[in-house]
């Protein structure tokens, strides 16, 4: 079965994210607990993570399909002391604000290494910093995005997924959620039905499907291979809506997530039943 849903708003408090994932029709859904664009943001309120649990069980959102996604201030892998410390003690924060809401996963984009330190360096940081925040929280996994590649962005490849995955120490508490538009714009073609085999079988021979924790499902407004991250509405953009069908009658992204994190928030609704037609 999939579970679909969009990242949905959580203005007003976390609490809200349920009801506005249930007022589009979705059976998963995608989040930020606090401000993604400040360093700091105040607790949850003890009244919050009650009315948040309350509203998922209302509307039968289950933890299982519920994504939350961090801060894009956070670099983990960022080549300087201070702000890679700033960005450790952020991730900590997002971590534990998923333990206090009974979460179980935390999506986040790698990091980039900015030109002062080589690839490699950054992504054993990254390991690292998963390391870090892993060790001091329960229950919630780690789930690292795929990026389009754009400017120093890591995390554009297939095998620096493998790479950062193997570098950390608790492997139940690891994975990875491809992003369609990314993982397209990266420069892995999934278009036609060969192709598509090809792509989601070098990912299960690099990754494995087995740390396959979610997916987010978004066209492109730009083409294969130009390391853009511009998302476009279901079947708007050049990926198109033949890839889409193929995924959601697909088996390997059963009982996951499925977020869009398409442009126009007012035809979610509509892109869910659409996806739903195509199961
Ligand atoms: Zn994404
Ligand atoms: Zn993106």
């Amino acid at each position: 079965m999939k579970y679909i849903g969009a990242h949905v708003s959580a203005s007003g408090g976390v609490e809200f994210a349920p009801v506005n994932a249930h007022e589009i029709g979705a059976n998963a859904f995608a989040l930020f607990t606090k401000n993604q664009r400040q360093w700091v943001s105040k607790p949850l309120t003890d009244e919050s993570i009650l009315l948040f649990k309350e509203n998922c069980e209302k509307y039968n959102l289950k933890a299982d399909y519920i994504l939350p996604h961090d801060s894009y201030l956070i670099n983990l892998g960022h080549p300087e002391e201070e702000g890679l410390q700033k960005s450790r003690t952020a991730f900590l924060d997002e971590m534990q604000r998923c333990e206090q809401l009974g979460l179980k996963l935390l999506n986040f984009h790698p990091g980039s290494h900015l030109n002062k330190e080589t690839p490699e360096e950054c992504l054993d940081k990254i390991a690292e910093s998963i390391n870090i925040a892993l060790n001091k929280t329960k229950g919630v996994t780690a789930v690292i995005e795929n990026t389009a590649g754009q400017g120093t962005n890591m995390g554009n490849e297939f095998l620096q997924l493998k790479y950062i995955i193997e570098r950390v120490e608790d492997k139940d508490r690891v994975g990875v959620c491809l992003d369609t538009c990314h993982t397209f714009t990266a420069g892995y073609d999934f278009l036609d039905k060969e192709n598509y085999e090809k792509v989601f079988k070098e990912f299960d021979e690099t990754v494995g499907f087995s740390y396959l924790r979610a997916i987010h499902l978004n066209d492109s407004k730009k083409a294969l291979g130009t390391r853009v991250d511009r998302h476009d509405s279901i079947g708007k953009g050049f990926i198109g809506l033949e890839f889409f069908q193929r995924l959601m009658k697909d088996p390997r992204f059963d009982n996951i997530p499925v977020i869009l994190e398409t442009p126009d928030d007012t035809l979610w609704k509509e892109e869910i039943s659409l996806l739903r037609s195509f199961e």
